[in-house]
């Protein structure tokens, strides 16, 4: 009889936000190579122990370590992406290899924002790197606390039978030089690992005197290599020749990093925040976009106050007018911002004015005769100082929000007008520092862009400028303090670069993308609501993927035409138990409400599963996810769980043009069943069907094969081009090295295209496309030609998909499709699309 299986907990090791692993932006951790587990957006700085263990490995850089528990499970904890290219930069160990640590124990602590200007992302990943030891692994989701939370739950696997050792004598493979620049780290070790595994024998790497199992991503990162150190490949077994040669090749080309990929040694490289060179500063990304300006700095002015106050009752009426009159400031400012999310922010401020804490420290000034300017401004200064020192980022952020708030009651109480920013029209903005009001305040005609050299991404700051539209560079080098007044200069917000002595002709340039981009936005925009009818007179229906209501909101103001694909997942995403009835039916109706009762609703049932766990479905773990219990078949397993959602889709029925589509069908009998369940709930709520159209997400080359038989028995059919691209091909829609290979535009998925389009047309019904290909102005021309009737596409790319389908010719369209038909491959045909583009 098998032992019962046992559970490790594996505690936080960080305050954060949790995230599933794959969709961590860096394929390895995402594709699970280095191991299993979860990731982490973290808002502390100090990295504790998540079990009880022995360090067995420790980074070179500091930013990632291995602790193994008793029971020999390999917690790999890696703070950020891409964070070895810094080199330790920012990060202090606690604890070194070998040392015994407890749950909760501090092993690093880093500068969160230091490193988050540095590196790509500060997602930090807890995985268990030895997956065979664990039969189920089941990830939190939601906020997790450093030291408490239970970030994800083991089931150990019972322990496998020791593996027959391999026999026959060792051989060892010729000396290789390492090419890569921060030697095997998690990724090389990850690929080397993955690539040793597919073999027999027993592998082992030498290094010096050291030896590593190469078929254990730790065991690898443990041999602390680094570029040009020496390697070899030793192996017994009977395919030893076979694994030396194939994987002294991979460690030769780098596995999979290019040599000089990550900036270490090579001279030229440059690192994020860092000035790359004498003429370019770079900083964060806080808002994209280009602009050519002069510079003008900005200060805020100091308030003088006196100390003592004439009577506390005196101040006090003072203070409370002051912050009376500060609300309804703020109120006339929120009503400035166009985008009513944004005023939440400003919202935001208005409540720091009611607080009980804040106000109460003020009143205990007033009582010590100071008057009502002083004992604010202790009250204001000392509470953002509080928040300012705590070990998290977002809360640091928000210190600048009450001392934001803090000066505009100040300057009303000493009746000094606050510093209204007047520049000069065509200026790029350069401050230490902007509160919130000063940013809502900037005049998008004189201000077309800014920096400053605090803050970062997630201020405040960032987010209003991205919803004015201004580009703009956080947190960047200190050196532009010194630029001159009247400094002509290029900021560049997507790329967080500021030229600063641009060259005429590069000058130029930008001002001729500068113009090119806004007028052709412009125009997009403002033709955005016309229909979307092609040169000889046929109607492309442009429609919006969205995944709530102010989506679908978003996707109306830029002229969609409805919406054909609401990924109701993201209701059910980042939460402990699945939503009920009646708050999917709220989430629901305000999408139709956003539309009005006569613009499409295409809502796709729950798409989950496999690859896409929800932590609170009890669904096994698979060896391929992607072919296993996924899109329909999740629901066709839970219909409890279907119905509900199957109703609460229904209830909006009254307020929209409903349509309801299935995702990944692969027969018909999928289809069918899941027709039977909704008939069922729609004959038990006496709802009139023929008002609803039901449909096929076609995303498995099945469903394109027998798309004439779908059409009999489906309204319409919507194409997951992603999913269809990487079922056709047989290709993981997210694998890093098979990624440019899998390419919708081959001509193998356009045949499937052709297949379901020719389907429909018998049986007069209609296809959509709502995967990326529909938003890809090189795909659009031929998904046309191909037959298809409407493309959903993302809400920005609205007013472009719609400008393109009004320059294009039908006739043109279809010549084109039959053309690239008989090509051979993706690469001919993209040649094809991009010159017809041209
Ligand atoms: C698709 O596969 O193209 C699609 C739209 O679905 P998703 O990307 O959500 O899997
Ligand atoms: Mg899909």
């Amino acid at each position: 009889m098998s032992a019962p299986p046992t559970r490790l907990e594996i505690v936080a090791p960080l305050s954060g936000i949790l995230v599933p692993l794959d969709t961590v932006p860096d394929p390895v951790f995402a594709q699970k190579m280095v191991g299993d587990g979860v990731s982490l957006d973290p808002t502390s700085g100090e990295l504790l122990s998540p079990v009880a263990g022995t360090v067995t490995q420790l980074h070179r850089a500091h930013h990632a370590l291995t602790i193994t528990t008793d029971q020999g499970i390999e917690v790999l904890l890696h703070i950020g992406i891409d964070t070895v290219e810094l080199k330790g930069e920012g990060f202090t160990p606690k604890v070194s290899e070998g040392e015994h640590v407890e749950i909760g124990q501090l092993l690093i602590s880093f500068d969160v924002d230091g490193v988050a200007r540095k590196a790509r992302s500060l997602l930090t990943q807890i995985l268990i790197a030895n997956v065979e030891r664990v039969a189920r692994f089941v990830p939190a989701s939601g906020q997790a606390v450093a030291g408490k939370s239970v970030v994800l739950t083991l089931e150990l696997a019972e322990t496998a039978a020791p593996v027959e050792t391999a026999s026959g004598s060792a051989q060892t493979g010729e000396a290789i030089s390492l090419p890569n620049p921060s030697g095997l780290h998690a990724r090389p070790a990850a690929v080397l690992a993955a690539e040793a595994k597919k073999f027999k024998s027993d592998i082992r790497l030498l290094s010096g005197s050291a030896e590593a199992n190469a078929k254990s991503v730790v065991a690898i990162m443990g041999l602390a290599t680094k570029q040009g150190d020496v390697i070899h490949v030793k192996a017994s077994g009977p395919d030893a020749a076979e694994a030396i040669r194939e994987l002294s090749a991979l460690l030769a080309a780098g596995c999979g990093e290019q040599p000089g990929e990550a900036p270490t040694t090579a001279p030229a490289a440059p690192v994020r925040a860092i000035a790359a060179s004498a003429d370019e500063l770079v900083g964060v990304s806080a808002s994209p976009g280009l602009a050519v300006g002069r510079i003008a700095h900005f200060r805020h002015e100091a308030i003088d106050v006196v100390e003592q106050g004439e009577n506390p009752a005196r101040e006090r009426a003072k203070l409370d007018a002051a912050l009376h009159d500060a609300r309804g400031q703020i109120e006339l400012l929120k009503c400035q911002l166009a985008d009513p999310a944004k005023a939440q922010i400003l919202a935001a401020h208005q409540e720091l004015l009611e607080d009980p804490d804040l106000v109460d420290l003020a009143i205990a000034g007033l009582g010590q005769g100071k008057s009502a300017g002083f004992a604010w401004r202790a009250a204001f200064s000392q509470y953002a100082k509080q928040l300012e020192s705590l070990d998290n980022a977002l809360l640091r952020e928000r210190g600048n929000d009450i001392r934001d708030v803090g000066r505009r009651v100040l300057a009303l109480l000493s009746g000094i007008k606050q510093a209204q920013i007047v520049v000069p029209e065509g200026t790029i903005l350069i401050a230490e520092e902007l509160t919130p009001s000063d940013t809502a305040s900037l005049d998008p005609k004189r201000v077309l862009g800014f920096c400053t050299t605090t803050g970062g991404a997630t201020s405040h700051v960032a987010i209003l400028a991205r919803s004015l539209g201004i580009p703009a560079i956080c947190g960047i080098d200190e050196a532009v303090l010194a630029l001159g007044d009247g400094t002509q200069v290029v900021l560049d917000g997507t790329r967080g670069v500021l030229q600063c002595k641009p060259s005429e002709t590069e000058v130029e340039a930008a001002l001729e993308r500068v113009v090119r981009q806004a007028a052709k936005r412009q125009e997009e925009l403002a033709d955005a609501s016309a229909p979307a009818i092609t040169t000889d007179g046929h109607h492309v229906e442009v429609v919006a993927n969205v995944r709530n209501a102010q989506d679908a909101v978003d996707g109306v103001a830029n002229g969609g035409e409805g919406v054909g694909l609401l990924r109701s997942e993201f209701l059910f995403d980042d939460r402990e138990t699945a939503p009920d009835e009646d708050e999917q039916t709220a989430a629901y109706s305000a999408v139709a409400k956003a539309l009005g009762p006569d613009r499409p609703l295409v809502v796709r049932t729950l798409d989950v599963g496999g690859d896409k766990p929800l932590p609170y479905l009890p669904l096994p773990r698979e060896d391929n996810p992607f072919l296993g219990l996924r899109g329909i078949r999740v629901s066709l397993d839970q219909p409890q769980m279907f119905r509900t959602q199957l109703r609460a889709i229904l209830r909006t029925a009254p307020l929209a043009k409903l349509h309801i589509m299935f995702p990944m069908i692969a027969t018909l009998d999928e289809l069918r069943e899941a027709k039977a369940i909704l008939a069922e709930e729609v004959g038990a709520m006496a709802i009139d069907a023929s008002k609803i159209q039901v449909g096929v997400m076609i995303e498995v080359p099945s469903a394109a094969v027998m798309a004439e038989q779908f059409a009999r028995e489906a309204d319409f059919f919507s194409i997951g081009s992603n999913d269809l691209t990487q079922y056709t091909l047989a290709m993981d829609r997210g694998h890093p090295k098979l990624a440019k290979k899998a390419d919708g535009l081959n001509p193998a998925v356009l045949k499937m295209v052709e297949l379901t389009c020719a389907g429909a047309r018998q049986h007069g019904k209609w296809v959509g496309v709502c995967g990326g290909m529909a938003s890809d102005a090189i795909a659009v021309p031929v998904l046309i030609g191909l037959g298809v009737d409407e493309l959903s596409v993302s809400v920005p790319a609205i007013p472009a998909i719609k400008a393109l389908v009004r320059r294009l010719s039908l006739a043109d369209c279809q010549a084109l499709a039959q053309e690239v038909l008989q090509m051979s491959t993706a690469g001919e045909v993209r040649e094809r699309l991009t010159a017809f583009a041209e």
